[in-house]
């Protein structure tokens, strides 16, 4: 048996390891990608931690994946073989009506979900189903395009719930790798961007990316004062993506009437907020998680035209994993980190 090396999920509280597993033979309608790069997520963190257990155990993480198909299976065309492409991570089941529509995220029978609840990424080789991967033009590299495979996604696809149009003011309230993404996407629909985050560095990212005003979280006391002295009336759009308790409730207090606050990013934390807030704006709170197929062909396109800019922090070898949680889990990262099996 030929073996490889992967980084595996135990259960909820433990650590990752890597260790020698089994490469993937592809079976009837899949294919078996030569991974050349790994987008590393917070998600990943929530698994360990214990905050998402989807019940699954003994899987290799990694849902941003790019490589070339090197093997497929039967009923695949064997002239996918060579092709570079980026991976959607969500299997439906192809049955059921969020299927039918198009929504294999929120399939209740998803049949396989790479890095998930089936093996992902983080591994030299990994089987997925032909149709969930899509081409990346010669022009676009891999490691920039596999986190867009969440990031973007996710991006694009909360973007689309958030129903932007030219001329709204969309708070973007965290500035991380899927917040820099958002924020693009936002500027693409014609949104007129604040971003709050961290750090001068990051806010300067956020800046040349199309931000029209940012807010230094550290710096500022009342967020929420400034995005109103800045848009006058609120935010018609405000993405939460840090999640805690003190962010969720700013996100709010930022609508103007009628608002949309989208729900990405989670912590421990509950959202807690007098309901008020919520009424007297008519406001609306939409949830967003992961993406469609077609949100993967909508973000490799921008790529590919130069409309979204990956931020790659750095890459990483497969074994220094743990090296790149630890960036993540201190905030020092811009973008994304990415392992290079
Ligand atoms: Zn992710
Ligand atoms: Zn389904």
């Amino acid at each position: 048996m030929k073996t490889m090396s992967a980084v595996r999920y135990r259960g909820p509280g433990e650590a990752f390891v890597l260790s020698a597993v089994a490469i993937p033979e592809p079976g009837p309608g899949q294919v078996r990608i030569r991974v050349a790069a790994c987008g590393m997520c917070h998600t990943e963190l929530h698994l360990r931690d214990g905050l998402l257990d989807l019940g699954r155990r003994d899987f290799t993480i990694g849902h941003e994946v790019a490589g070339v198909i090197d093997a497929v299976g039967e009923d695949v065309d064997a002239t996918r073989i060579g092709e570079r492409v980026v991976v959607y991570y969500y299997e439906g089941c192809m049955h059921c009506a969020y299927c039918a529509a198009g929504d294999e995220h929120l399939c209740p029978q998803v049949a396989a979900q790479p890095g998930f609840i089936s093996d992902g990424g983080y591994a030299e080789y990994m089987v997925v189903r032909a149709r969930n991967c899509v081409t990346v033009p010669d022009h676009v590299s891999l490691t920039d395009i596999a986190p867009m495979g969440c990031a973007g996604t996710t991006a694009v696809h909360a973007g689309k719930l958030a129903d932007i149009t030219p001329g709204d003011w969309v708070v973007v309230h965290g500035a991380g790798g899927v917040g820099l993404a958002v924020l693009q996407y936002a500027r693409h629909l014609g949104g007129r961007v604040i971003a709050i985050g961290l750090g001068a560095e990051r806010l300067a990212l956020a800046m040349s990316l199309g931000a029209e005003a940012t807010i230094d979280a550290a710096a500022i006391a009342d967020p929420a004062a400034e995005v109103m002295r800045v848009t006058g009336e609120g935010a018609d759009v405000v993405f939460e993506l840090v999640g805690k308790e003190s962010t969720m409730r700013t996100s709010v207090a930022m609508l103007r009437r009628r608002g949309r606050l989208v729900l990405i990013g989670y912590s421990t934390d509950e959202f807690r907020v007098h309901p008020i807030g919520i009424i007297v704006r008519e406001a609306h709170v939409i949830g967003s998680v992961g993406a469609t197929l077609t949100d993967l062909h909508e973000i490799v396109d921008l790529v590919a035209k130069g409309v979204v800019r990956p931020l790659i922090d750095r890459t990483l070898p497969l074994t220094a994993f743990a090296e790149g949680f630890s960036a993540m889990e201190a905030q020092s990262i811009l973008g994304r980190i990415v392992l290079v099996p």
